[in-house]
């Protein structure tokens, strides 16, 4: 049977959309490699939601049309948001590219395989549960995807146009799959979703995340339950109150702000206040005091002056959330705020960021201090180290464990920090 090498790119959304991928490839019975360089059919899943990564894509391109051109491969399958931004222009550009799939139409992976064309079309509004699925992540610790699509529609974000408006997995779909995703040795499940707090307004007609977390924590076998994705305005008294009295889910919320200055939020067109901001934040660290939290900001976004700027550098100070994602603004053509003026020279925009990672670094620091000695209960992502409920798999910190018994990836242990370096941190195994 040929061997097929798929390579996934981008956000932990894209992820799932590469384990529906080599699902349904392996239903076919090809040959799952990892190495490019050993297949016959290679399927890159694309990420294109910046500049940056588009650049990553078509590098990724053109390693395999190297690899094809000299015979090593026989076919190309693009998939994912590249082919959203690009559509068939992307064929134009690489001809040795042999199919194209879109973000929709997973479920033709197949279909492009076996014939050469471009698969664009959605098979229905609907978001459906994979039939097959290939976990790419631990064992112990999986993504599900509840939702996809935005309709917020942020000014600079081009995710919108890319994914289409949003579309929830019905309910009982998201069930099945995370008893499935438990009876496979998950014992932590990451939501994941544009906006995981408008989950089901499309199928429900109104959000219904805490329903969904009412019946997902039921699950025999679960032992952690994570919200990513947050939309700050969405996130309400009632599911904070469930995450503080339900121990299955993690007291951790990623919670993208962007920025809080009303000029900036205004310009964005995020739903949130200055106001609104401080309220929320107030409001979740009352009713959870012990919350672990990830936010994302972006700066240089156009017509940000020094003064909006000198406010993001002190609310990052002030809240001293766990941890912080920075971007420099990316001119994103198709967004609206491409047309925004005055736009910010880069030069000042790299300046900002350094100046905002170092505001943080000096908080994590902080915070740092406060956890040597404090006991802890962390789940081993390998046999070194672990993540208390405090950090999401792949883009948070980490404990290194010292023992002297082999541990053991999907287990909990008790342990008590000794060290800290940045998001790194040394612990010793008390059980
Ligand atoms: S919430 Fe805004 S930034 Fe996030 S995916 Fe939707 S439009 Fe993009």
């Amino acid at each position: 049977m040929k061997k097929v090498c798929l390579i996934s790119l981008g956000c932990s959304k894209n992820l799932t959309d590469s384990e529906e991928l080599l699902g349904n490839i392996c239903a076919e019975g090809y040959q799952i490699v990892q190495d490019e360089t050993k297949a016959d059919i290679a399927v890159l899943n694309t990420c294109a939601f910046i500049n940056p990564a588009v650049k990553e894509a078509v590098s990724e391109i053109k390693a395999l049309i190297k690899l094809k051109n000299a015979g090593r491969l026989k076919k190309i399958i693009v998939c994912g948001c590249l082919v959203e931004r690009e559509k068939e222009r992307l064929k134009k550009k690489f001809p040795q590219i042999d199919s194209l799939v879109s973000t929709k139409a997973l479920n033709k992976i197949n279909v492009a395989i076996r014939k050469n064309g471009a698969y664009l079309k959605s098979s229905g509004d609907l978001l459906l549960s994979p039939d097959y699925k290939v976990r790419l992540t631990a064992k112990h610790s999986a993504y599900l995807k509840i939702a996809d699509g935005c309709d917020n529609l942020c000014s600079y974000c081009l995710i919108p146009a890319l994914k289409g408006r949003f579309r929830s997995k019905p309910m009982d779909m998201i069930v099945n799959e995370a008893k499935n995703l438990v009876k496979t040795g998950a014992k932590e499940i990451s939501l994941i979703a544009q906006d995981t707090t408008n989950y089901g307004i499309d199928l429900y007609g109104k959000p219904v995340l805490t329903q969904l977390l009412k019946k997902l924590i039921k699950i025999p076998g679960l032992k952690w339950l994570r919200l990513m994705y947050v939309y700050p305005e969405r996130l309400n008294k009632e599911l904070l109150n469930l995450m503080k009295n339900e121990k299955i889910i993690c007291k951790y919320l990623d919670i993208p702000l962007q920025h809080i200055s009303d000029n900036i939020l205004k310009a964005m067109n995020r739903k949130s206040t200055e106001k609104s901001i401080r309220a929320k934040m107030a409001e979740i660290k009352k009713i959870i005091p012990d919350i672990s939290l990830r936010t994302n900001f972006i700066t240089g976004f156009p017509g940000e002056t020094e003064k909006d700027f000198q406010k993001l550098l002190n609310f990052i100070k002030e809240i001293e959330f766990n941890y912080v994602g920075i971007f420099p603004y990316s001119k994103e053509k198709g967004t609206k705020a491409f047309n925004l003026n005055p736009q910010i020279p880069s030069k000042i925009k790299q300046k900002r960021v350094t100046l905002l990672i170092d505001a943080q670094s000096a908080v994590v620091d902080k915070l740092n201090d406060q956890m040597i000695n404090k006991k802890a209960r962390i789940l081993m992502d390998t046999a070194a180290c672990g993540r208390t409920f405090g950090e999401a798999p792949d883009i948070d910190g980490n404990f290194l464990v010292e023992s002297k018994k082999k541990l053991k990836p999907g287990t909990f242990v008790q342990i008590r920090i000794i060290e800290t370096a940045g998001y790194t941190r040394k612990a010793r195994i008390i059980k």
